[in-house]
């Protein structure tokens, strides 16, 4: 869309310019209830292409028409659609972030106008590429909360069309008191229904829609008594108050709320709300018997027999394995009605007891209007939980930074034990296979620590074997003893943690007592997971200085410049492109390559050309942040891993590293480098690939000029003209 203002003051302004007459509350209200009834945006364009009027528009459509990066790309399908509906005829197209839309031409006063209605995902596809978008690729960049602030699913092409014909029909004559509504199809003589806006009734233009909305439902229906709909508009006003509530909920009281929504209605107390992980339908919270139950569904979501009655919108039936034998009571049946999103099962809602069919159709309904709600909240809390994920790995990192050598032990037990709240912590070191554990450090043990020592040892021993962390909620569990009441354990949860670099496991970090009484969890897994590697190479330096050289083999560091070496960083790239993959993380590497720099030697001699990488080498390791991984790659070039770092943040980075060299004093002469940069992606996805691009876009960038930046695109071939 071209010609966009700032939001903010736009409201007002807009109910200025299109809405002139004492309509303009009557109209907007109108526009913004056919976009609330219908789940859709309604974008109105005067013939400037200025918005002059928006209802429930989809937050992806507003972050990207703001951004002067990416509007010019919108305007390619919504600036199109315009041009082709302000004609008269209506366009349907899926825009440029894969949104379902229908431009239709409005008249108000004989001003001409175009509404583009939808912006809704309607497949799945579509939603999962956007959503990945944003999460970790070019789309990062814009805050989640505005980002996912109100994002349409699930609208169908049927209410789309619905949606657009409402609008269609709506249309102002000439006489600004009269708000007409056209006739709703050539074969239907228009029955003339004039609202007199002087003294409006208050519903009535509702009514109208509602009218509407009745003669269009696809499937007929037996004419019902008074009574019953009244009924009905009751339900949809608390429907609607249930909507408008679970945006300003967190993702767990919004199930919640779901559920005791329903279990008002039919009358059915026991609940349950699941969600999909991969392909189970995992529990994320019930009420009544079902409460505090372990509960498995016994089904998958991409079991044949759920998606068929999720498209004829009825149940499955589960029956209830009790594994108590000695249980007085006869087993459960459990309704699964599933949740689907885009044409996809997403979470499922499921009822205990018998229900009848008005019941169940209305369950079915239900799901359908509510899961894009609940999975748009799941996102939410799925993207500010990565947010303060990277915040507190930065932190962290940070703070490792600033450790000093004295008490290093002690340290790097205290910030990791603080990053996942835990109040006994413990660091084992096993360098030294002949020696067995020796404990570095331990912090918050307030008693008998040799003891203590003893169960850490047990449980570290199998972690250091196995090579993966252990997660206890309770310990007695895995069947060692828990610690004497007198140690004073808050709880029996246990979390311990190999430190491993490459091949070479060095060590265990435990820990145990979380602050708040609760057992650890994954997040506290993932916390660990992310800072491990950092750990692990501060850790294994320290090593290295206590030992004075024996360790010079196994060293992770580069002697000249005090960077990592090589085979740390081919080794850690192993590692980081997993991570990126499984998590969404975005990922670059930059190659960086002295210019000339065999001329710098054969000039003013090797020392001097040593002195210049350490140089080079400081200017790394002053402009980088804490959980970037530079290398000395080789002679003078180095690599510089930059973990969640997306192509457009990393070509920043090392643009200002390309400045700084630059603009540095060198002894000798000027020295210059060049970079190439690439970031996973589909294609490149194996730490050969990713060295392979970058070395191509160095490559390239020495091929224009030497000391500016390229990107790899992707493609092929390197492509910026941005930096030079
Ligand atoms: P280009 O701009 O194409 O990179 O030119 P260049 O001269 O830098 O490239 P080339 O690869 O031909 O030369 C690299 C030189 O870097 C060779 C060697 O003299 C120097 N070099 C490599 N390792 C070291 C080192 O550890 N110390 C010193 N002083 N010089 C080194
Ligand atoms: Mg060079
Ligand atoms: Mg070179």
């Amino acid at each position: 869309m071209t010609g966009r203002q700032p939001r903010g003051a736009l409201q007002l302004s807009i109910r200025r310019r299109f809405l002139m007459s004492p309509q303009e509350d009557k109209k907007q209200k109108m526009l913004d209830r056919v976009a609330a009834d219908n789940g859709v945006a309604i974008v109105v364009l005067d013939e400037n292409s200025r918005e002059v009027s928006v209802s429930n528009n989809n937050s992806i459509c507003r972050s990207l028409t703001a951004s002067p990066e990416f509007a010019p790309r919108c305007a390619e399908y919504c600036g199109v659609a315009f041009g082709n509906t302000l004609s008269g005829s209506t366009f349907k197209y899926e825009c440029y972030a894969g949104l379902r839309c229908t431009a239709v031409p409005v008249a108000d006063r004989g001003k001409r106008f175009v509404a583009i209605v939808g912006r809704t995902f309607n497949s799945a596809d579509n939603y999962r590429k956007a959503t990945d978008r944003a999460i970790s690729d070019d789309w990062s960049t814009f805050p989640p909360n505005d980002f996912f602030e109100n994002v349409l699913i699930g609208g169908s092409e049927h209410v789309l069309e619905r949606a657009a014909a409402e609008l269609s029909k709506f249309q102002v004559t000439s006489s600004e008191d009269i708000l007409e509504l056209a006739p709703p199809s050539p074969k239907n003589p228009p029955k003339k229904s004039k609202i007199e806006v002087a003294q409006p009734e208050p519903d009535t233009i509702t009514a109208l829609i509602e009218k509407f909305k009745a003669a269009n439902e696809p499937v007929a229906k037996e004419p019902e008594p008074v009574s019953e709909a009244d009924a009905r508009r009751a339900d949809a006003i608390a429907l609607r108050a249930l909507y408008g509530k679970l945006a300003s909920l967190s993702y767990e009281d919004a199930c919640a709320a779901a559920l005791e929504f329903i279990a008002g209605r039919t009358g059915s107390t026991s609940l349950i709300w699941s969600e999909r992980k991969e392909n189970r339908l995992v529990p994320v919270i019930s009420i009544g018997s079902l409460k505090d139950e372990p509960i498995r569904i016994g089904i998958t979501a991409d079991n044949q027999r759920l998606i068929d009655a999720a498209r004829q919108e009825r149940p499955v039936e589960l029956r209830e394995r009790i594994v108590d034998v000695d249980a007085k009571r006869s087993p459960r049946t459990l309704f699964i009605f599933a949740s689907s999103v885009g044409g996809e099962i997403r979470g499922a809602l499921g009822v205990v007891g018998a229900i009848d069919d008005a019941a169940s159709r209305e369950i079915a309904l239900f799901c359908r209007r509510i899961g894009p709600q609940i999975e748009i909240l799941k996102l939410r809390r799925e993207v500010s939980t990565r947010e303060w994920l990277n915040r507190a790995v930065s932190r962290f990192n940070e703070s490792l930074k600033r450790i000093d050598a004295d008490d290093f032990w002690t340290h790097v037990t205290q910030v990791s034990a603080e990053l996942i709240q835990s109040e006994r912590a413990s660091l084992l070191l096993h360098t030294d296979p002949t020696e067995g554990f020796r404990t570095k450090a331990a912090i918050g043990a307030k008693i008998n620590l040799f003891s203590e020592k003893a169960i850490g040892e047990r449980v570290a021993r199998v972690v250091l074997d196995d090579g993966n962390p252990v997660v206890v909620e309770d310990i007695t569990r895995i069947g060692i003893k828990a610690a004497p009441p007198s140690w004073k354990y808050k709880t029996s949860s246990f979390l311990s943690y190999p430190i491993v670099i490459g091949d070479r496991r060095i060590g265990v970090m435990n820990f145990t007592d979380k602050a708040n009484g609760d057992a650890f969890n994954e997040r506290d897994l993932e916390l660990l997971q992310a800072i491990a590697p950092q750990i692990a190479v501060a850790i294994d330096r320290t090593v290295l200085k206590d030992q004075a050289g024996e360790f010079e083999q196994l060293s992770v560091t580069d002697p000249l410049t005090g960077l990592l070496n090589r085979r740390y960083l081919e080794k850690r790239l192993i590692e980081e492109i997993q991570r990126s993959k499984r998590h969404h993380f975005p990922m670059s590497l930059m190659m960086l390559d002295v210019d000339e720099f065999k001329s710098y030697n054969d000039t003013f001699g090797h020392p001097a050309g040593d002195t210049a990488l350490k140089m080079v080498a400081d200017i790394l390791h002053g402009i980088l942040r804490g959980d970037d991984v530079a290398a000395r790659y080789g002679g003078e070039e180095f690599a510089i891993l930059l973990p969640q770092t997306t192509l457009t943040e990393a070509a920043a980075i090392a643009e200002r590293l390309r400045q700084r060299i630059e603009h540095t004093e060198f002894p000798k002469r000027r020295v210059t480098v060049s970079i190439g940069i690439a970031a996973c992606s589909n294609e490149i996805e194996t730490p050969t690939d990713i060295v392979s691009a970058a070395d191509n876009a160095l490559y390239d960038a020495k091929n224009h000029g030497r000391n500016n930046v390229r990107i790899y695109d992707g493609f092929g071939k390197p492509v910026n003209e941005r930096f030079h």
